[in-house]
């Protein structure tokens, strides 16, 4: 999701690009006044300017009713609405609901539901709360917290399928900050529904933190079979770098082995048996080299995503992740000759020795990468 003023759409566009060159394959983006919904068609043509297709969703709180009736090119050029049934409006909640679904509708738009316990339907958890007080056997509160989510999102989804809203254009989201109930509402929702899930730990946070909250928490789920879309939600550092969180959610994906993204090395952590850090500079250069070349190889070497690159830092563990990867190479250890074997889709090919080794490895890898994985627009030729 972008964090630009929406209304500025040179910016907004620039950080959209940015998300979709990092792989987003939605971007959603705050449409909250006029400005913004104004700015949104200029959006898209700037991105049509750029070769930029990815489908933009358009955030609506509080006047989403009025926004789309008032700046139709707004409602046309966006590719899906989520709709927030907590901030709907109050008595006129369900009036402004079906306005926006309506809408939905009328340009053949999707609608997300997505309900966030920061905005959880108040009048919903009241009535649920009060229910629950007086019936014999009380639940916990967080019980009927979580019951308030899924009703709330489940009545909307009725409501929007009352209206005329096609079933299969709908998907529901219950967000949530806290990972096990984050997997308890998703849990609970797929247990009740087929409509697609989109999975996020809202609020996630910063850093470290909010990488493996966010991870902790989709992987339980996805690896339940529960959800269809991810978001990571990462709060970023002044200035940072928006595009982390698009990065963070597909390594969890490509960790699962859901999909596959840029090639991956696994490198072991290194212990006593290799104390210099010639070791740890070789994993870092091979990476790096790595995602620098999937800039090209993306376009140019269809199915190199999957590529699998060991980097061990000594012979105990070495040669047996090394079979398992497509090419692998350890490093001698301390005490051990001063040799690093290669080993290509399993079997030994080489064993370098000397002052560049990373750079032989890497001749290794180009050759390995250009015979399994041929670009489609036929090979470079040498030039005199
Ligand atoms: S592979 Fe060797 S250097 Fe790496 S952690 Fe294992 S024992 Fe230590």
């Amino acid at each position: 999701m972008t964090n630009t003023d929406t209304a500025d759409a040179t910016s907004t566009a620039t950080q959209v690009a940015a998300l979709a060159a990092a792989g987003s394959q939605l971007v959603r983006l705050t449409v909250n006044n006029e400005a913004a919904a104004a700015a949104v068609p200029d959006i898209v043509s700037r991105l049509a300017d750029l070769g930029v297709t990815v489908p933009l969703v358009g955030d609506f709180h509080y006047n989403g009713h009025l926004l789309l009736a008032k700046y139709p090119a707004c409602a046309r050029a966006l590719a899906k609405y989520r709709i927030n049934p907590g901030n709907v409006g109050g008595k006129r909640r369900d009036e402004n609901f079906r306005t926006i679904v309506q809408m939905a509708i009328d340009n053949g738009k999707p609608v997300r539901i997505g309900v966030n316990w920061g905005s959880l339907d108040q009048d919903l958890l009241t009535q649920m709360m009060d229910e629950n007080a007086e019936s014999g056997s009380p639940r916990t509160a967080k019980d009927v917290y979580i019951e308030a989510m899924l009703a709330s999102a489940l009545r909307s989804a009725e409501l929007a399928e009352a209206v005329g809203l096609s079933h299969d254009l709908i998907l529901l989201s219950a967000k949530v900050s806290h990972v096990p109930d984050l997997v308890e509402v998703y849990e609970r929702l797929a247990a009740r529904c087929d409509y697609p899930l989109h999975l996020g730990l809202t609020e996630a946070g910063m850093g470290m933190k909010g990488q493996v909250a966010s991870a902790g928490a989709l992987s339980i789920l996805l690896a339940k079979g529960v959800g269809d879309t991810i978001r990571v939600s990462l709060t970023p550092k002044p200035n940072g770098d928006r595009s982390e969180e698009v990065r963070v959610a597909q390594q969890i994906l490509q960790s699962l082995g859901l999909r596959s993204f840029t090639p991956q090395v696994t490198a072991c952590p290194g212990c006593g048996r290799t104390t210099s850090t010639y070791f740890q500079h070789m994993a870092e250069d091979i990476q790096t080299y790595l995602l620098e070349q999937m800039h090209t190889w993306k376009t140019t070497r269809p199915g190199v995503e999957a590529l699998n690159v060991a980097v061990m830092g000594c012979v105990v563990n070495g040669p047996g992740e090394s079979k398992h990867a497509n090419l692998g190479i350890s490093l001698p250890g301390t005490f051990e000759e001063p040799k690093a074997p290669v080993y290509v889709d399993g079997k030994l090919l080489t064993t370098l020795k000397g002052d560049h080794i990373v750079q032989e490895f890497l001749v290794i890898l180009d050759a390995y990468v250009a015979r399994n994985y041929p670009s489609p627009l036929g090979e470079p030729v040498a030039q005199a």
